[in-house]
């Protein structure tokens, strides 16, 4: 069902670390490895727990497009498509606008 990937040893210079990852050569061996990493590593448990793939802090779907990522931190929850960065640029400014605005009403009274 599955591709093959080859994986290798990549020594990254900025760091001085090896690194272990799949040779990817397009974007539909990304989709396939994240995939695939996504089924190996995620599996869900047999209870279908649905707080298990947001516990495990690593594949989210992104808000903005839905499709799977691999987040960097806890608190990413847009993948590093431009498009989506715009959007979540977007909604922040409107969200930090819509407090801003709760706030002048909660004064005034
Ligand atoms: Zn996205």
């Amino acid at each position: 069902m599955f591709p093959d990937f080859r994986m290798r040893l990549k020594l990254d210079k900025k760091t001085g670390k090896v690194m272990y990852g799949a040779d990817i050569q397009s974007v539909f061996d990304i989709c396939w490895y994240t995939f695939s990493r996504m089924v190996a590593d995620v599996a869900p448990p047999v209870d279908e727990d649905l707080n298990y793939f947001e516990s495990q802090g690593s594949i989210l779907s992104c808000l903005a497009c839905g499709k799977y990522f691999v987040r960097h931190s806890s608190r990413q929850l847009y993948c590093n498509n431009w498009d989506c960065q715009a959007e979540r640029n977007r909604r922040n400014r409107r969200a930090s606008y819509a407090r801003k605005k709760a706030k002048e009403v909660e004064n005034k009274e």
